[in-house]
């Protein structure tokens, strides 16, 4: 009896610097159909670095962003969830779902979050989740909601430029970062974040490739309808493209295409400066009478000091058989 209490002691002593945890507040897999375009500055000069010493973050930024890679996913639609049990203890909804930019400014001010979500946890911490899509946040103040409540759906509400949920996490109203709760980041994966899975660091990546017959526009790939599933024998060029997060100056993004004969081009494609979404496409022009048809694979890779950090392949059908 007298040591399963002892026992049992240690467990809580041992538990309490990690007792408030946090689920992963959207509904979709972080690295596979969504990613963390920004975390948490750390810097207080007016550079930007997050936990790891990488450049996801942006000069003040005290959240972590949770990107779809286009706005097709954010029509489609993603939950947001809530990320610890609570009580809801303010919600906003019906702002509307547009890119920011300086002329609709004055539109947000004090506004920037959006359409959103605030709630109040245990021991005096508090989870905000900001940029919701309109129309749908579907909890009210007051109410006690369960980790991984359903809140609304991601969206492009407030300041932002690309559909993603912000998280602020909070305790006694001191920002947090759940990624090193504990203090200042040091550059290594830290073993006392807040999550209760795990959350793995990716320092860059593709978010989506694509065929097309012409360079698509930079608006029509974020907007996610720029790949074309099927192409004509006859069509003029033969394009691949990616869109990728996190490039840093010196990567390369690498086009691939082969079709029913074999190799039709390799482009290595060298980004020039650090930027936090990238986007590249290289093509053929049609130069026989036409392309022979049958099915053509791209595979897009984003290469960092050689080496890839992710690839993406997709395949189109070209003409019918
Ligand atoms: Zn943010």
């Amino acid at each position: 009896m007298r040591l399963s209490l002892a026992l049992a002691m240690s467990l809580v002593a041992s538990s309490a610097a990690s007792d408030f945890l946090l689920q992963v507040p959207v509904a979709c897999s972080v690295g596979a159909d969504c990613h963390i375009q920004n975390y948490f500055d750390h810097l207080p000069s007016e550079a930007a670095q997050d936990y790891r010493c990488g450049a996801l973050s942006y000069d003040g930024h005290k959240g972590t962003d949770f990107a779809l890679p286009t706005l097709a996913e954010m029509r489609a639609g993603v939950d947001v969830l809530a990320a610890a049990p609570g009580v809801v203890r303010g919600v906003r909804d019906g702002m509307a779902d547009v890119r920011h930019a300086p002329e609709n400014a004055a539109a947000i001010a004090k506004r920037e979050c959006g359409n959103g979500v605030v709630i109040a946890h245990e021991d005096g911490w508090e989870t905000q989740y900001c940029h919701m899509r309109q129309g749908t946040v579907r909890v009210s103040s007051g109410e006690r909601v369960p980790a991984g409540a359903v809140l609304g759906k991601v969206g492009l509400s407030g300041k932002t430029q690309f559909p993603h949920l912000h998280l602020s996490v909070r305790k006694d109203g001191r920002p947090v970062d759940p990624f090193v709760p504990g203090g200042p980041m040091d550059c290594t994966a830290p073993t006392d974040d807040l999550w209760a899975g795990t959350l793995d660091y990716q320092a860059g990546g593709l978010l989506s490739v694509g065929f097309s017959d012409e360079i698509p526009d930079y608006a029509v790939v974020l907007d996610g309808t720029a790949a074309r599933t099927d192409l004509s024998t006859r069509a003029p060029a033969l394009v691949l493209f990616g869109l990728a997060f996190g490039g840093r100056a010196g990567d390369v993004m690498r086009l691939e295409v082969s079709g029913p004969q074999g190799m039709i081009f390799v482009q290595d494609v060298i980004l020039e400066k650090t930027q936090a979404q990238v986007y590249r496409a290289s093509g053929r022009r049609l130069t026989e009478s036409q392309w022979q048809s049958g099915t053509y694979t791209g595979t897009v890779d984003l290469l960092r000091h050689g080496m890839s950090i992710s690839r993406k392949t997709i395949s189109i059908r070209i003409g019918t058989e």
